[in-house]
């Protein structure tokens, strides 16, 4: 079971590369941490000195996600599973089922920012966007 128990609580969905950095550097702040991944090995990308809650399991099992992960005590959730249709259906359990406060949402995809819009506290980022960003900005220096 996870330990959730003081009033900043951060569960990140998807412990890839984007996934562990951001739990490492939650983790380094002295901040509760429990992230999930269907892959055990997906842990190891944490730092040794991770002092966070891991749970091996599927994200969009809603029961194990408020048996094993208590989502209903986090107070920010990241999602960042690499599958676009789970960080999607995610992110409209956690505003609607459990009105998490901060919401973050992975879509490589980035028409899917769309069906978010209109869910409170959620935010998508888009990777491509904000590299087509930067490329754009990097190239009007130059000019
Ligand atoms: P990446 O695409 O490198 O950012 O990694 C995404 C991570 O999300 C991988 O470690 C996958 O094992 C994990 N993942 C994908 N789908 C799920 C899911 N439904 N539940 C839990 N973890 C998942």
């Amino acid at each position: 079971m996870s330990k959730f128990t003081s009033a900043n609580n951060v569960l990140i969905l998807g412990c890839g590369r984007l996934g562990a950095s951001i739990a490492n550097r939650y983790s380094e702040s002295g901040i509760n941490v429990v992230v999930v991944d269907e892959n055990e090995n997906a842990f190891d990308r944490l730092d040794q000195l991770f002092a966070g809650d891991r749970q091996v399991g599927d994200a969009t099992n809603i029961n194990f996600l408020k048996n094993s992960c208590r989502i209903e005590n986090a107070t920010t959730v990241f999602l960042v599973t690499g599958n676009d249709n789970a960080n999607l259906f995610l992110a409209h359990i956690c505003a609607k089922e459990f009105g998490i406060a901060r919401i973050y949402v992975r879509f490589d995809d980035p028409d899917r920012s769309e069906l978010v819009k209109d869910l409170p506290h959620v935010i998508a980022i888009s990777p491509f966007e904000l590299t087509l960003e930067k490329l754009t900005s990097l190239e009007k220096e130059e000019d």
